[in-house]
């Protein structure tokens, strides 16, 4: 679908932001293209649909060479290919749907056919009750869901993606990503995001390219970029993820095992008291997943435990620790 073959791009201050890049990207592909600041991201996507000029390489896509494309047949191309930012770019003086109506206007729709289309896309973005608002009215995600909206008007069969996620909360980060992935769904749209973010990455795409310095230095299927990253950069990446161990421990349960998470605050996290307990009790302790934060004041860390073993006798490590003045709480009793 996408075929980027040894690209370069150097601005005219002779800076090289993006060097020798070769992807290919398939068709109902969500690609991530991740990277800290600075390396080249925004250079290397606004290079796909000619925002900016390559200095050298081709981008082919769907087997047009983009770069031999002259300026009319580059503007009926681009209407191929939406696009959403980070600063969601909405027309304050419009409202939602005539923010929305201004991409087919320019895209020389039909007077007639406009109002139903509008109609179609405020739905798809589930936003129809906001129609009416400025977006001064609107919160970043209704924003940013009016920017999608726009970007999808005329039917593109790719969606790049700048940051769109950047600007917003984690709960509304969640709910656009859920969104784009169920239009990409939807439309089987190709959909190309570039994130410094890796829960972006984690929660929605399927392959992953990674970033520095302006060359891709790793890339893959999203699975084997976790489970076995390469580079530094890519780890540095991956340990910057906000912890998701909650839901992922509850996913874990079995019955006749409680499951506990065990709270160490200060000192006490110095303290073997896992291995006291061990020794002490005839349960089985099976760690799931944990971790110690040093926080400006003191140390806080925390473990979860699946127990197995008698029941009673499960119960009474759990009063021993809190004899101990840990902080135990139960996550799922077992039944
Ligand atoms: P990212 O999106 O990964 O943060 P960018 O593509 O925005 O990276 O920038 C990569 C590098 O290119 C940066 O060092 C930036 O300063 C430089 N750069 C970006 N745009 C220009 C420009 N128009 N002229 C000169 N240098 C630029």
């Amino acid at each position: 679908m996408i075929r980027i073959e040894n690209v370069n791009k150097t601005y005219p201050n002779n800076f090289t932001a993006v060097k020798n890049v070769n992807l290919h990207i398939r068709k109902g592909d969500i690609f991530g293209i991740i990277g800290l600041s600075g390396a080249g991201k925004s250079s290397l996507i606004r290079l796909l649909n000619r925002l900016e000029e390559p200095t050298s390489g081709q981008i082919i896509i769907d087997g047009t060479n983009m770069t031999a494309l002259n300026k009319k047949e580059l503007l009926e191309k681009r209407k191929k290919i939406g696009m959403i930012f980070q600063h969601f770019n909405l027309l304050s003086s419009r409202t939602v749907e005539e923010n929305i109506a201004f991409s087919l206007e320019i895209a020389k729709w039909e007077k007639s056919k406009i109002q139903s289309r509008v109609e179609e896309l405020l739905d798809l973005v589930e936003l129809s009750d906001k129609k009416k608002s400025y977006p001064s009215q609107l919160s970043g995600g209704q924003k940013q869901r009016v920017a999608i909206a726009r970007a999808l008007a005329n039917n593109p069969e790719i969606l790049l993606s700048d940051e769109a996620t950047s600007a917003l909360d984690p709960k509304t980060t969640k709910a656009i990503l859920q969104l784009i992935r169920n239009i990409q769904n939807k439309l089987g749209l190709t959909v190309v995001m570039i994130t410094h973010q890796m829960e972006v990455i984690r929660d929605i795409c399927n392959k992953v390219a990674v970033m520095s310095h302006g060359k891709i230095i790793e890339t893959g299927g999203v699975h084997h970029i976790f489970s076995d990253p390469k580079t530094e950069t890519t780890k540095e990446l991956i340990s910057y993820l906000p912890n998701n161990e909650e839901s992922t421990v509850n996913l874990m349960k079995t019955k006749g095992k409680m499951l506990i998470k065990v709270n160490f605050i200060g000192s006490i996290s110095k303290d073997p008291i896992i291995s006291k307990a061990i020794k002490k009790f005839d349960v089985n302790f099976n760690i799931i997943g944990g971790s110690i934060e040093s926080l400006s004041t003191m140390r806080v860390g925390h473990l979860y435990v699946e127990l197995s073993g008698e029941f009673k006798e499960q119960e009474l490590v759990i009063s021993w620790l809190k004899e101990e003045g840990v902080i135990v709480e139960v996550v799922y009793n077992g039944l």
